[in-house]
């Protein structure tokens, strides 16, 4: 009899555990299963990433105030959906609404980031009337978050010196009249050109990071005897910057324009020490030894 219920309660102890080993099989491939998909999903992959480095990204959106007067979609939703038509790399505004069309696109996203995504042309008349200020200190406070968290400590220059890239850009070609404050030149056929140029910082790791720390416009006063240029531009960033990032230890990286008397002295004052980019040198950024070799 005793015999009996020994076996009994054996074989019990024995079905519990075989129970118990199945459902945690079944809830670990479930699991590995799920990890897997969301592995493979460029969205899932993108949300983690911001719910990690950027958790206030959507926050900070909100807080942007409203320029328009009748509006259909939020703010938010706008500006997030101009962010990921550059974060998935779509080559044009087209591209990103032929993804907007895709079911399982469009669920993805609106599940995860709990925005809708709008149509492209909506984004782009948003972005015309919206004052640049606002999207450009989005951009610097998300830079002073990362950099708070000290990611990209290990990519510094000797251990010390975060590598700045400053260079000009021209953005845009307009019709004349577009502003009083156009940049202008005549072009060899007699004709003159109207542009806006840019001049920018970029955060740049040997990784291939290349990360907006600011960027400043060139643009003519009302009256003037000498067009705004990149020197004057560099002048303004280089203030620009000792604001927004008063304790960041930076090492300029200039290509073959900058270095000239004015520059050198603007980097002193804010003490930056300058690596002269060479055209063709893609060593440049390898090892510390060869920017010894080369500064
Ligand atoms: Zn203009």
């Amino acid at each position: 009899m005793k015999h009996t219920q020994k076996t009994r309660r054996h074989q019990q102890r024995t079905r519990t555990r075989q129970e118990r080993q199945q459902k945690n099989w079944r809830n670990k491939t479930t699991r590995h299963h799920r990890n897997a998909e969301e592995n493979r999903n460029l969205i899932f992959r993108l949300h983690k990433t911001i719910a990690h480095y950027f958790p206030q990204l959507f926050e900070r959106l909100r807080e942007i105030p409203e320029c328009r007067t009748r509006p259909a979609y939020e703010l938010v939703e706008l500006l997030g959906a101009g962010l990921f038509l550059f974060v998935f790399k779509q080559g044009s505004r087209n591209a990103m609404n032929n993804d907007r069309d895709e079911p399982e696109f469009r669920r993805n996203y609106t599940r995860l980031f709990r925005l809708r995504l709008p149509h492209m042309d909506t984004v782009d008349d948003v972005l015309a009337v919206l004052d640049p200020e606002h999207p450009e200190r989005l951009s610097v406070t998300l830079m002073q978050v990362i950099l708070a968290k000290k990611t990209l400590r290990p990519f510094r220059l000797h251990g010390e010196w975060y590598r700045v890239v400053i260079d000009g850009t021209q953005v845009m070609t307009v019709q004349e009249g577009h502003c009083p404050h156009c940049l202008h030149r005549k072009l060899k056929n007699g004709t003159t050109q109207y542009f806006h140029n840019v001049v920018a910082a970029k955060l740049v790791c040997p990784n291939g990071f290349c990360l907006p720390l600011a960027s400043v416009w060139l643009m003519n006063p009302e009256e003037y005897n000498k067009q705004d240029c990149e020197p004057k531009g560099w002048r303004r960033l280089a203030h620009t910057l000792q604001q927004s990032y008063p304790r960041l230890p930076m090492c300029i990286v200039a290509d073959g324009l900058s270095p000239n008397a004015p520059f050198f002295q603007c980097c002193r004052e804010y003490g930056h020490p300058v690596i002269r980019w060479y055209i063709g040198c893609g060593r440049l950024f390898c090892s510390g030894k060869a920017i010894r070799r080369r500064a």
